[in-house]
């Protein structure tokens, strides 16, 4: 320690033994002012285990804060200073003492410069100068008389500053360094012995700062304690910054260690501070702890949720079902009407709590936006198709348009996108009682591959009053809406769809005319699907491509026209398929033998469809517990579909099936690889269409028969045979005014009028089915069953002709 000294020691020594030989000039004296602050800093950084301040004190107490020399004309010579920056903009040699010192009376200073002069008394004044930063700073100054090596007459300035804040900084910086709250700083030197200790903390330990003083780390803190600290101070003293947390006793420390370099760079010590973070440690503790609480909770929500999901639909199908089986009973007339009201309360109940279910799903942020490539055309399809009955029940026009821009494959979540168009039409079809309805696709914004598509439902419905347009999206907001239609929402569609809309970064608009009607305009972004992006669900495979020969299919429905068509188009596969006639025949032959695919009717007697497949999937034994199921069904309501694949179904097929459409289906479930060398078939773009003529159309029928004229004929003649009782049928219950028989009746002879594409008899029998069934409106049931009546003896001619064609 001692040689780092020597040589500044040496110098000082010849400079004063100059002074003492009475060789006094100005640069040895400046020399010595340097050198003593080079030692003066030297001891502040090395520390030589003294308490600092004492050491600074004295040298203080000898030194001013600033050194001025100057000549007979105010010429600067030298300076130097520990508070120079205060007074300077920076070093410039050769200026005039004005531009270095301002003080507030120059008249003093000159004054005194004068007298000192001229008496060679030394002179001391008190003045005010003003800071570099124009702060007014009491200042003592003393003169007095030197001369450089040719004997030139200078004047050295020496300055301190008599303001307490400056002139006592070290002690209040000792202060402070003292009483610092839950932080300890310490300052060390090579040999880990501390030369300075300052903060509040170590009293936790029953430790004060003057303890510390000398005491190396291995002398002040127990061996628990240094062994844990010795990390830090080696790395300081290595050079490095060193940082972490270390607990001591029930305390949590972050310690921070640094090195402290001399002048030359070296490495003479090193500061440490450590900061008790045991409050912050708990806060964040807390805080995990209330995050975690959080997640639980929001956990146990969403279990609830999928509980409660489960629990209240379940029931709630029972209900529905019941009520549907008790209407199909004898009753009363007010029995009936009771059923009635139960069965359309339970209806409403559902899909209430399908959308309070969403809801709170988008309110907790469990609703995902999907991304992944679908086809436009497809999805409007299935909604024109799921909404085509219901628009036609009614009388209400329905068509669908795409803008031929629109690339058929986009990017998006074609799911979300129809709950929402779902919503939009159902409430056009509910608030609508006559005219049509429209959904237009049009391109709003196009750059590049991003599409800004609009999607306007448009009806000439009742319309909403302008002064609740603007709450239209909020919960529960139900209009004031005529008698008929209260009561069929609970106000949350478009709440629903807005959030969802804005989920999917898009927005929503409403424009309505009380009495004229009301546009919803949708607006959202998609990509365009790129050319590697198939749409997955969309293969479109061939008959021709073969895939399915040799697959075992089990293929149940009570209805005997549905059997003799899958009979016939499961041979036409070349598949090895059996048929059930019930649920029960249906499960037994499940547990016996394994399937490559189950295809169910839902409505089978003794045990329906659901209850077979959540049966398989329950049955860990069952050979069929993993096979692929589709649900055979009429029903097109969204939530009904919902529920059959919650129940374990893969997916479903609208009844009547069209081969085609029953191959593409069964194929697209098992993800088959496409076979090339089938007969290529583009897939072709389906638009929706609307006008349908009645014409007894064997097209499909032909297809399927694939040349077997006799299957053909049979077809025929089923259909024949089948229409001809189904026209006894309903007019017999008609004669007898047995309205919910002829309701019945007419729901089952839909689909074979449907296979043949006789959608005006479909329409009729739509028609009549909810007049009967569901609106009761019985009066008109007369009238549109001799409508019916007449159109099936126009079929009949119609068929027997396609009959005897063939022949
Ligand atoms: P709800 O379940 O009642 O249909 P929505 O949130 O879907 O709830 O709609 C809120 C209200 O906005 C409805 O009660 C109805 O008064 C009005 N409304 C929505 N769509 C239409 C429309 N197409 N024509 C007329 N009124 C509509």
């Amino acid at each position: 320690m001692k040689e780092k000294f020597e040589n500044q020691i040496e110098q000082i020594a010849t400079i004063i033994k100059h002074l003492e030989e009475g060789k006094i000039d100005v640069d040895s004296l400046l020399e010595l002012d340097e050198i003593l602050e080079v030692l003066s800093n030297k001891i502040k950084s090395t520390k030589l285990g003294n308490p600092l301040h004492e050491q600074s004190q004295s040298l203080a107490s000898i030194r001013h804060e600033a050194i001025l020399i100057f000549d007979l004309s105010y010429k600067v010579y030298k300076y130097t200073g520990s508070f120079d920056h205060l007074l300077f903009p920076g070093k410039a040699e050769a200026l005039h003492l004005s531009d270095i010192l301002r003080v507030d009376n120059p008249a003093y200073l000159s004054g005194a410069v004068e007298k000192l002069i001229k008496t060679h008394d030394n002179q001391e004044f008190e003045t005010s100068i003003r800071s570099a930063q124009g702060i007014p700073l009491d200042a003592k100054i003393s003169l007095e008389l030197l001369s450089d090596k040719e004997g030139k007459e200078l004047i050295l300035a020496g300055l301190s500053f008599t303001n307490t804040t400056l002139g006592d900084i070290h002690s209040y910086q000792q202060i402070v360094i003292e009483n610092l709250p839950d932080i300890d700083v310490y300052l060390f030197d090579t040999e880990y012995r501390y030369v300075l200790a300052g903060g509040r903390e170590k009293e936790r330990m029953g430790l004060s700062n003057s303890y510390f003083a000398g005491k190396t780390l291995f002398e002040a803190f127990d061996e628990r304690v240094h062994k844990r600290l010795f990390p830090f101070y080696r790395k300081a003293l290595n050079g490095e910054m060193a940082d972490g947390e270390l607990r001591i006793n029930d305390q949590v420390y972050y310690i921070w260690a640094n090195p402290v370099r001399n002048f030359y760079g070296e490495v003479v010590g090193g500061t440490a501070i450590s900061q008790n973070v045991t409050k912050d440690k708990e806060v964040e503790m807390r805080l995990k702890r209330a995050k975690d609480d959080a997640q639980r909770a929001d956990q146990a929500k969403s279990v609830f949720l999928a509980r409660m999901s489960h629990e209240i639909r379940t029931p709630l199908n029972a209900i529905i079902g019941f009520s549907e089986q008790l209407g199909k009973s004898k009753l009363s007339d007010q029995q009936e009407n009771f059923v009635g009201l139960i069965s359309e309360s339970s209806d409403y109940l559902l899909s209430l709590v399908n959308e309070i279910l969403i809801l709170f799903k988008l309110g907790m942020g469990k609703v995902h936006i999907d991304k992944f490539p679908f086809s436009l055309d497809h999805t409007l399809n299935v909604l024109y198709n799921s909404f085509i009955i219901k628009a036609n029940a009614k009388q209400i026009k329905l068509s669908v348009q795409v803008d031929p821009d629109i690339p058929d494959s986009l990017v998006g979540d074609p799911f979300r996108l129809r709950q929402v168009l779902i919503n939009l039409l159902s409430n056009a079809l509910k608030y609508t009682n006559e005219g049509n309805i429209e959904l237009r696709c049009v391109v709003e914004e196009n750059e590049k591959k991003n599409y800004l598509l609009r999607f306007d439902v448009k009806d000439t419905g009742i319309g909403i009053d302008k002064s609740l347009m603007n709450t239209i999206f909020d919960e529960f907001t139900q209009l004031d809406t005529p008698i008929e239609t209260k009561g069929k929402g609970a106000g949350l569609g478009l709440t629903i769809c807005k959030q969802l809309v804005e989920l999917m970064d898009g927005r929503i608009e409403v424009k309505s005319e009380p009495g004229k009607g009301s546009l919803f305009s949708v607006y959202l972004p998609f990509r365009k699907a790129s050319k590697k992006q198939k749409v997955a669900k969309e293969s479109h495979y061939s008959l021709n491509e073969n895939l399915l020969k040799g697959k075992k299919i089990l293929f149940a429905d009570d209805d005997e026209y549905n059997l003799l068509l899958a009979k016939t188009i499961l041979e036409n596969w070349g598949v090895e398929f059996q048929l059930g006639t019930n649920g029960e025949e249906a499960l037994s032959m499940l547990q016996q033998n394994k399937y490559d695919i189950v295809l169910l009717d839902i409505h089978m007697p003794i045990m329906e469809g659901i209850e077979v497949v959540q049966n398989v999937r329950k049955d860990k034994e069952n050979p069929n517990h993993d096979v692929k199921m589709l649900a055979v069904t009429a029903n097109v309501l969204k939530s009904d579909i919902r529920t059959y694949m919650d129940s374990g179904f893969d997916d479903h097929v609208l009844k009547p099936f069209m081969e085609d459409e029953l191959y593409n289906k069964i194929c697209n479930v098992l993800h088959l690889a496409r076979n090339r060398e089938g007969v290529k078939q583009t897939d072709k773009k389906v638009k929706p269409k609307l006008e349908n003529q009645d014409a007894f159309d064997t097209k499909n029928l032909w297809a399927t028969a694939n040349g077997d004229v006799e299957f053909y004929q049979k077809m025929i003649r089923t259909f024949i045979q089948n229409t001809k009782l189904v026209a006894q049928n309903i007019e017999q219950a008609l004669n007898e005014k047995n309205w919910e028989e002829l309701g019945e009746k007419a729901h089952r002879a839909i689909p074979s009028f449907q296979y043949f594409g006789l959608q005006n008899t479909v329409e009729k029998l739509t028609n009549i089915e909810d007049m009967a069934l569901r609106n009761k409106q019985f009066n008109g049931l007369p009238k549109a069953t001799e409508n019916l009546l007449k159109e099936i003896e126009t079929i009949l001619v119609q068929a027997d002709e396609a009959l005897s064609k063939e022949k």
